[in-house]
């Protein structure tokens, strides 16, 4: 093969991804095969031949059949499975001619990725693009040997782990990279596989795991250097830095420790012998013999941490770092909240911290022009790929810049040059409204949004909410669009919420033309306010009950028939209540991430404001299912007694909680302008719906739905107060308690449904086994199975 007769240059850089091939189906190339499934896409995953058996494609089904068992699920439906093909190197690689991309994901080494490309090279279809998920080799070293042609079609794409659920991506593009055609990659993996973008230099881990490789390294050391438990230490690392609470220990633990010997081999390998890492890069006798006795971490016997099921018990342990021994996990200690009290701790404690956080920070800006364009990219890599609050620069901002290079000047440490000149004013700043950041040179820049980015916390800096009040806000977010904002605690639902949406209401009607709901918290609504619904039924406020259910299904009413359009965009959990508002939308626009659910009987009551006939219109309406009421009848009942949650928003429309006109967003920066999109879309001619009719199921229907209680009861599935539970959501669904009279022809309507849940709801209210369940959910955040 000569250069000349590849590939030629990329010229349908406008050309859709319409398949993918991944060569790889190990941990990372089968999760991203399984998220580009997720994305509609289809994929051929291909890997090395068994070695033994017949079938010549075990390896890549073999990985496919263990993603369907696996937790948190790779796959959002079972229709993504489908879309992945399975194959081998050996009989299909030829085929990667069919695919718009390929992405290499096999074992981390040089020889056998450009033996790999070589054999590619010639198979390419014209225009595709190729890329490594490398951690850690130079796309220089990757492309060596190869034509002009494939290193223009050759980038890095870096995925964390899992791929679904770790929202960075890092992409490297080579000095000969096609611009054009890493510009579509980039976008296809932003708007179809829902990643952020980080673009980062070719140099060794780039950036995440750069920074990151060395925080862990500098944990580690500090810990047994000052002699730290890793209770302790995970405490002051966790919560007050901003970072998960498996703090660094727990982290390790999370991803295998083996992990490590291998990133530190490659960066001591290919970094600089000047490189700070390489001074830090010690190891730790006690952490080379866990690895080899097995103790990785959560997927081997244990890690720092371990449930200890000796005994049958479990035991929460925790590794003393002194003696290698287990012993009871200790209580982690109470720590300051803010960054400024964990550095300001006396003793060892402090001690930690400062050595952690200003080691690592300094090494972050000291890096800043050499892996990253901006420091901005290093926050984000931070924040998306170690699940961080706040970026390193962000961390020093919060610091105070100036405090922090004096107190790397009073150690006698150099202060990186860009800290120095970020001086008072720091790394960021909210100049007309816009959040800005210092550029290498030190010139502010706005924080840049792609096109199709719209976001709350950007509205935000820019002005002030239209309404407000303790629980929700309302934002203009242009060309007539308002969006409503939970700002409660867990966005849960309470009077406050319940009267702004009314407040909404009557400003959109008046002077606007459409309302999106959604917000910016860590989920979109926990549902109802239990802690405030328990103080009502302690105190025996009855009528305040009732008017919280009666006032609840007036506002969501209020909100389905709107003289116009509303839309809901949930992400993560949207339960109970957070369920409710989206069913009573016109349409929903989705996070891909979205756990939507009714979950009241969970709690020892039913969806009280619309849910059940909500639900019930949805799969009476689904031409799916068989004629009659009791098909629609038994399916609403299963979801709403069993308070199932959809795993992600496809199966969320599976379930019936999204319609076939509802949209779905994978990237969640996306969804805010998505939804607005959507509003506006339906502004022209906008009628509100027409209210349902019901059909109910009768008496005979509740005798079925009762016979199929009893079975789950007589197999354990179901408890003694499940069933009462049941027995009062089947009453609902089936046309209330006197249905002897009723036959198959009878209708209800909206508002009789409206009365028969709240009845139901109310009745549950005051059985003090409910009552039983939500002091327990409010306790331990877990449901009483009575
Ligand atoms: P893995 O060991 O789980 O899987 C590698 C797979 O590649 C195996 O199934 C193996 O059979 C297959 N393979 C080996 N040689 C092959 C060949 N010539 N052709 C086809 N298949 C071949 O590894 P992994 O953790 O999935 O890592 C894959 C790549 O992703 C590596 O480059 C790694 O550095 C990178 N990466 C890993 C992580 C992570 O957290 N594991 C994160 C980001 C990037």
């Amino acid at each position: 093969m000569t250069d000349k007769n590849v590939m030629p240059k990329n010229q349908t850089k406008d050309a859709a991804i319409k398949k993918v091939c991944v060569i790889g189906a190990g941990t990372m190339g089968a999760g991203i095969a399984a998220q580009v499934a997720n994305a509609g896409i289809p994929v051929l995953l291909l890997d090395i031949l068994p070695q033994s058996g017949e079938d010549r494609s075990a390896v890549a089904r073999g990985a496919v059949a263990r993603m369907l068992k696996t937790e948190p699920a790779p796959f959002m439906s079972a229709a993504a499975a489908r879309l992945v093909e399975v194959g081998n190197i050996a009989d299909d690689l030829a085929r990667v001619g069919e695919c718009d991309w390929v992405i290499e994901a096999i074992v981390e080494r040089l020889d056998l990725k450009q033996a790999l490309y070589a054999r590619l090279e010639p198979l390419l279809k014209p225009g595709a693009a190729v890329s490594s998920n490398t951690s850690t080799i130079p796309l220089v070293h990757l492309v060596e040997g190869r034509s002009p042609g494939f290193r223009q079609a050759f980038l890095i794409t870096h995925f964390f782990n899992p791929p679904r659920y770790m929202r960075l991506l890092e992409v490297v593009a080579g000095p000969e990279s096609d611009a054009g055609l890493v510009a579509r990659i980039a976008d296809f993996a932003d708007r179809q596989l829902g990643k952020s973008i980080v673009p980062a230099k070719d140099t060794p881990g780039f950036i995440a795991n750069r920074i990151g490789t060395f925080w862990i390294q500098s944990g580690l050391n500090a810990a047994f250097d000052l002699g730290l438990t890793v209770e302790e230490a995970d405490a002051i690392i966790g919560k007050p830095m901003g970072v998960p609470k498996t703090g660094i220990f727990g982290l390790v633990d999370l991803v295998g420790i083996d992990l490590m010997p291998h990133l530190k081999a490659s960066l001591t390998g290919t970094l600089p012998p000047t490189d700070a890492y390489q001074a830090i890069a010690v190891d730790h006798p006690l952490v080379g013999k866990m690895i080899a006795e097995g103790y990785t971490g959560r997927k081997g016997k244990g890690g720092f941490y371990r449930l200890n099921r000796e005994g049958g018990g479990k035991a929460k342990e925790a590794i003393d770092l002194d003696t290698g021994a287990y012993r009871p996990q200790a209580k982690p200690p109470k720590m300051p909240a803010d960054l400024a009290g964990v550095l300001a701790l006396p003793g060892k404690q402090g001690a930690y911290a400062w050595a952690v956080l200003g080691a690592t920070l300094a090494y972050a800006a000291s890096l800043a022009g050499e892996i990253a364009d901006s420091v901005l990219a290093i926050d984000e890599a931070m924040k998306l790929g170690y699940n961080w609050k706040w970026g390193p620069f962000e961390l020093i901002d919060r610091l105070g810049a100036q405090n922090f290079a004096a107190g790397l000047a009073a150690e006698g440490q150099p202060v990186p040059a860009i800290i120095a000149a970020a001086g008072a004013e720091g790394f960021y700043r909210v100049a007309d409204g816009k959040r800005q950041y210092r550029g290498l040179n030190g010139a502010w820049h706005d924080v840049p949004r792609a096109e199709g980015v719209l976001l709350l916390a950007d509205v935000r800096l820019a002005g002030k909410p239209l309404l407000k009040n303790g629980s929700a806000a309302l934002w203009d977010v242009g060309d007539g669009v308002l969006c409503l904002e939970f700002t409660s605690k867990m966005n849960a639902f309470d009077a406050q919420i319940m009267a702004l949406i009314n407040q909404a209401i009557a400003l959109v009607a008046e002077r606007h033309k459409a309302l999106v709901i959604t917000n910016e918290g860590g989920n979109f609504s926990a549902g109802a306010n239990l802690g405030l619904a328990l103080f009502a039924v302690n105190i025996a406020a009855w009528g305040e009950i009732d008017k919280l259910v009666a006032g609840g299904q007036q506002t969501f009413k209020a909100l389905k028939y709107a003289p116009f359009p509303v839309v809901a965009a949930p992400f993560g959990m949207a339960l109970g209540g957070g369920c409710e508002v989206c069913l009573h939308a016109d349409a929903i626009q989705a996070h891909a991430e979205t756990y939507i659910g009714l979950v009241e009987c969970g709690v020892g009551l039913i969806p009280g404001w619309g849910g059940c006939g909500e639900m019930l219109a949805r799969w009476q309406a689904n031409p799916m299912l068989p004629k009659g009421p009791m098909p629609a009848t038994a399916k609403v009942f299963e979801l709403v007694s069993t308070a199932r949650v959809a795993k992600s928003a496809a199966e969320a429309r599976e379930l019936g909680f999204l319609r076939a006109h509802d949209g779905i967003t994978m990237n969640r920066d996306r969804l805010l302008a998505d939804a607005k999109t959507r509003a506006l879309a339906l502004v022209e001619g906008y009628q509100p719906p027409e209210p349902p009719t019901f059909r109910p199921a009768g008496a005979g229907g509740k005798a079925a739905l009762a016979l199929a209680v009893a079975g789950f009861a007589a197999r354990g599935l179901a408890t003694p107060y499940d069933t009462v539970v049941a027995e009062h959501l089947a009453e609902v669904l089936c046309g209330g308690p006197d249905t002897t009279g009723r036959d198959m022809t009878d209708t209800l309507s909206e508002d009789d449904m409206l009365a028969l849940e709240r009845q139901a709801f109310l009745s549950l209210t005051r059985d003090p086994r409910s009552i039983a369940r939500i002091e327990h959910m409010l306790a331990t955040g877990k449901p009483l199975r009575n």
